[in-house]
């Protein structure tokens, strides 16, 4: 059994502050800063270049890979860290690309994150020869899989809504009708209980800094079924990717396996941070931290509905239907949000009318969530929300 009182104490939350924003940016674990702070001073401080080799950040984007690999439900040595989320999805589009030859159309949905889109798009127009991007409805996804779709590349969890895909469902349809099932865990890792093998998927990729806490900027992570990792010839073919990167042969060939898929240089202080972050995923069961989301989220909802006049539902009802974040629309969703984060209690807004409320088990528990709502139903009973310092847009929401 998860101890959540163990993983509550792993994070520094400051004083007064209800965060329900880990699903946009996970809070700093306690642990990163000494592990930070060490590896700046003592590795790339007294080691210097041999740090490469001595403190093995060489081999990190693996043995991390691997720590992710198990929050997933994925074998070892199926996933590698690096880049940015955007990059990984680009990655194994082309991959999967390569895999289905014969076939012109990527589908997707429009819950999707758009720079998982623009990405698409952007790979797409490059390759020319007729290449499109299908973009329908979420509820459309099933039924619009035929034979003429190379890939689906589909978010399970929705950035704004959280209604969650049924990945064993559409990975099962997408095969059938020859097509391959690349999957975005953006929201889903270190959120629902993923398994990638009984799923079959194909492809997935995902970023750590948010339900995984490892800090802004850490890296992404990529996962490619045992079955293609020998197959796919990467086209963002870096020298960390080399079968022989000290070799420094003028061609190109791939290193086994998951290998191919690192790019260049990886982000070794910001693998340490992550590091850390996971040290506190070590004695955490994935299906405990679903069942304790599932639970604080009904309780926030019901709250909501009772004390939160004005305040409609974004989320599916069914738990089963969403991930670990809840989303309710206010014609002034901007404002109220922003007068609730003065007040300590910070989620965020998305465009147009979103306010959205993560919930991490790791470090929030019922009185988090009952002391939100109360202070969200006094924002909203007060009208305090409606001064113009919260009506105010800044650069990032
Ligand atoms: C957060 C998120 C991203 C962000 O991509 P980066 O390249 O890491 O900035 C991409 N896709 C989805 C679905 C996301 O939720």
């Amino acid at each position: 059994m998860t101890d959540f009182v163990k993983t509550r104490a792993a994070f520094h939350l400051p004083d007064g502050v209800i965060y329900l924003d880990g699903n946009s940016l996970g809070p700093l674990p306690v642990a990163a800063k000494e592990r930070v702070a060490r590896m700046v001073t003592q590795e790339w401080g007294e080691l210097l270049i041999r740090g490469w080799n001595a403190a093995g950040w060489y081999v990190q984007p693996r043995k991390v890979g691997d720590r992710i690999a198990r929050l997933i439900g994925a074998p070892p040595g199926t996933v590698v860290m690096g880049d940015t989320l955007s990059i990984k999805v680009y990655q194994a589009l082309s991959a999967a690309l390569q895999l289905n030859p014969d076939r012109r159309i990527v589908l997707s949905d429009n819950g999707n994150f758009p720079s998982d889109l623009y990405m698409a798009d952007g790979l797409l127009k490059s390759l020319g020869r007729d290449y499109q991007l299908k973009v329908v409805e979420p509820e459309a996804v099933e039924d619009a899989i035929d034979a003429s779709v190379a890939a689906i590349l589909i978010t399970e969890v929705d950035y704004r809504t959280g209604r969650r895909h049924d990945m064993k469902r559409l990975t099962a349809r997408a095969h059938a009708e020859g097509a391959l099932a690349i999957w975005d865990l953006a929201h889903s890792a270190g959120a629902v209980d993923v398994d990638l093998t009984g799923a079959d998927v194909d492809f997935a990729a995902g970023c750590t800094y948010k339900y995984l806490n490892g800090g802004p900027g850490a890296p992404a992570f990529i996962y490619v079924a045992p079955r293609h990792a020998e197959r796919v010839r990467p086209s963002l073919s870096g020298w960390m990717g080399h079968e022989a990167p000290f070799a420094f042969d003028l061609d190109y060939r791939p290193a086994p396996g998951i290998e191919r898929m690192r790019v260049g240089t990886p982000p070794v202080i910001a693998l340490a941070a992550l590091e850390a972050a996971l040290d506190v995923w070590e004695d955490v069961d994935m299906k405990d931290v679903r069942q304790r989301s599932i639970e604080l989220t009904e309780r926030f909802i019901a709250a909501v509905e009772r004390d939160c006049p004005g305040l409609v539902l974004g989320s599916p009802r069914d738990p089963a239907m969403r991930g670990s974040q809840v989303s309710f629309h206010h014609p002034h969703a901007y404002a109220v949000m922003q007068a609730l984060i003065a007040r300590g209690v910070i989620g965020d807004f998305r465009a147009p009318d979103v306010m959205r409320f993560g919930f991490t088990p790791l470090f929030i528990g019922e009185a988090e969530v009952d002391a939100a709502v109360a202070t969200l139903a006094s924002v909203l009973a007060d009208g305090s929300w409606d001064r113009p310092e919260f009506h105010r847009r800044a650069a990032v929401t």
